[in-house]
């Protein structure tokens, strides 16, 4: 089946393909040796996947768009501060080879007109023309995932008749914003603009400034991350010359075109587009690669000012501990109580990626929360994403919930957030892979609070549990003669999926996981599916309806159970009617209790 991205950009290719308006850049006499027909389009994703219609493969000079990737190598090298003091970042309004500087420091409006590129080159370190040309070409070289060439006729046709930016350099020179020698920033930036590049290896390279500097493919870092921004940030004011503002409106992505006919837009994020045809417009842009540009913006709405609101999506929902519990199992008292208080524990689940927006949104729900909640616990398991400044401001909310003396607990296993952080540890920010954890130590907490839960050695006696309520002393006692007791090791297998139900638990000590295995061939211990705690009865209801084990039963902690084997219920069903009858009625209502709490969860999830 062909993939419907490449079908839209080849039928993108077939609408455009007889558009033949404009003409070969001429003043480089070298460069009207193209073939006015070449034309391609190319997309590279952030994550590394190609898209490619037309003549993506044919070899072509890189021209200006060598710019945007020379300025971010000088920012690289020197810092931001020092190319500020020579190459501003305002937009000229003028044609690129324009020679135009700032009148009062002399310095270049910006790096994607000439005068900013040339210092630029300028101020590429090594000693010699060769050296400076060959650190570009290697950088170039790892952004296009390529060793790439230069095309030495052209580099010498345009060395030959270069003599505009030879003055533009001399009259920087004059300012002192380049350096000597001057011929040799003039003519390592005529060989950057002949270095070679093919349709795909452009849009790649756009992909890596997409992909906050790091080659989708290669995996190799070609960018600081931090400079990336500053150099989508000129192109997108810049970068299309005196068609800039117009290309901002029309297209509204970051941009570089080049005489060549190469033109190479970026979707931060998402993808790197190329477009290759030489036929240019009067402000020596590629006419077909404004018009498919336009079109592919409206087409997959890639304009950057068009940004959906994905805030409403990122908070997923919000309940509290008294709607939706852990898996745990508890005595009947136990999960009255959660009910009562559970209100003090809201959990509030996020989804997608978490930037400002959704933070903001976390604010007013905690915020409107406040006076009932004691407990926050933040779910991150579906949290894709956040920057940097998003998580100063997740500190910044831990604060705020820690100075009222609240607590935040927050389950994040994939490691979204760096939780090593000291001001996050100053908060007292309790972080946690599992979310039934923290609901389990949220629910332990209620529970030590408003009544006395046994210690982990107790043993609960079996006149306490639920299942015998409503004996008399007499049955108790009676009951007591069919009961034995079994103790466990932790991690040991107490009940085996597909087994014969031979016996009901009584859990008197200890604590046990209910797991579930998928497949026959599964013999991991599969996914925990509840846990039950002292004073809970496990194993009855295969007992009952006399169906396999359906599930494993594991001790969690050395635990101590009391039995009651099937055949001796069977005993006091013949001899004693009236205390079988009872323990199945309590059987009965803890089981309607439950799904008294499982129907309520599921409303709570639904909703
Ligand atoms: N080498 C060309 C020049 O400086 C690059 C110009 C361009 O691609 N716009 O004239």
């Amino acid at each position: 089946m062909v993939n419907t991205i490449s079908r839209i950009i080849a039928d993108l290719h077939q609408d455009f393909q007889g558009c033949l308006d404009g003409q070969l850049a001429d003043y480089i006499p070298e460069l009207t040796k193209a073939d006015s027909n070449w034309f391609g389009i190319s997309l590279f994703t952030a994550d590394g996947h190609g898209y490619s219609v037309g003549d993506t493969s044919q070899l072509f000079t890189i021209q200006s768009v060598s710019k945007a990737f020379t300025y971010g190598m000088i920012l690289d090298e020197h810092g931001v501060e020092k190319v500020n003091s020579r190459i501003g970042v305002e937009p000229s309004g003028e044609a690129f080879n324009s020679i135009s500087l700032d009148p009062e420091t002399g310095r270049p409006f910006n790096a994607m007109i000439n005068a900013g590129a040339i210092t630029a080159s300028g101020m590429v370190g090594g000693s010699g023309l060769e050296q400076r040309f060959e650190k570009i070409r290697k950088r170039f070289s790892e952004f296009a995932g390529r060793e790439l060439k230069i095309d030495d006729e052209v580099y010498r046709s345009e060395s030959a008749t270069g003599f505009r930016n030879r003055a533009i350099a001399n009259l920087l020179r004059n300012f002192e914003i380049l350096d000597d020698p001057v011929d040799e920033a003039v003519e390592v930036y005529f060989k950057q603009c002949s270095i070679l590049v093919t349709c795909q290896e452009l849009a790649l390279m756009g992909a890596c400034l997409a992909n906050g500097g790091v080659n989708p493919v290669t995996g190799d870092r070609v960018l600081k991350a931090k400079n990336v921004e500053r150099v989508l940030s000129v192109m997108s004011t810049c970068g299309m010359y005196d068609y800039s503002g117009e290309w901002v409106v029309n297209v509204g992505l970051p941009a570089k075109s080049g005489v060549g006919g190469g033109v190479v837009g970026v979707l931060p994020g998402q993808i790197g587009v190329a477009v290759f045809s030489p036929l240019l417009d009067e402000k020596g842009n590629s006419v077909r690669g404004l018009r498919v540009f336009a079109e592919l913006s409206r087409l997959f709405n890639l304009h950057l000012f068009n940004y959906p609101a994905i805030s409403e999506y990122v908070i997923r929902r919000v309940y509290k501990l008294s709607e939706v519990g852990s898996q745990r199992q508890r005595i009947k008292k136990h999960h009255d109580v959660i009910h009562e208080h559970g209100d003090k524990v809201t959990v509030i689940e996020l989804q997608g990626d978490l930037f400002f927006a959704a933070l903001e949104r976390l604010t007013r729900i905690i915020e409107r929360n406040a006076e009932t909640t004691s407990t926050y616990i933040l779910d991150f398991r579906r949290v894709v994403l956040t920057d940097a400044a998003t998580e100063d401001l997740l500190v910044n909310v831990s604060a705020d919930v820690e100075v009222t003396g609240k607590q935040l607990l927050i389950v994040d296993p994939a490691s979204v957030l760096e939780r090593s952080r000291p001001d996050l540890e100053a908060c007292k920010v309790v972080f946690t892979d599992d979310v039934e954890l923290a609901l389990e130590f949220c629910e332990d907490q209620i529970i030590a609070e408003h009544v006395a839960a046994p210690t982990v050695s107790d043993l609960i006696p079996f006149h306490d549990f639920d299942v015998f309520n409503f004996l008399t002393s007499r049955e108790l006692s009676e009951i007591e003669g069919a009961l034995e007791m079994e103790h466990f090791q932790a991690d040991a297998c107490i009940i085996e999926q597909g087994s014969q139900p031979d016996m009901l638990y009584l859990l008197s000590r200890g604590s046990v996981s209910i797991c579930l295995r998928q497949g026959e061939s599964d013999s991991e211990k599969g996914a925990r599916v509840a846990a039950f705690g002292p004073g809970v009865c496990f194993g009855e209801i295969a007992v009952i309806d006399g169906k396999l084990r359906s599930a494993d039963v594991w001790a969690d902690d050395p635990s101590t159970c009391y039995t009651l084997s099937a055949a001796n219920l069977e005993k006091l069903e013949q001899g004693s009617p009236a205390i079988y009858a009872k323990i199945i009625k309590n059987i009965l209502l803890l089981q309607i209790d439950r799904l008294r709490r499982f129907n309520q969860e599921v409303s709570s999830l639904r909703s």
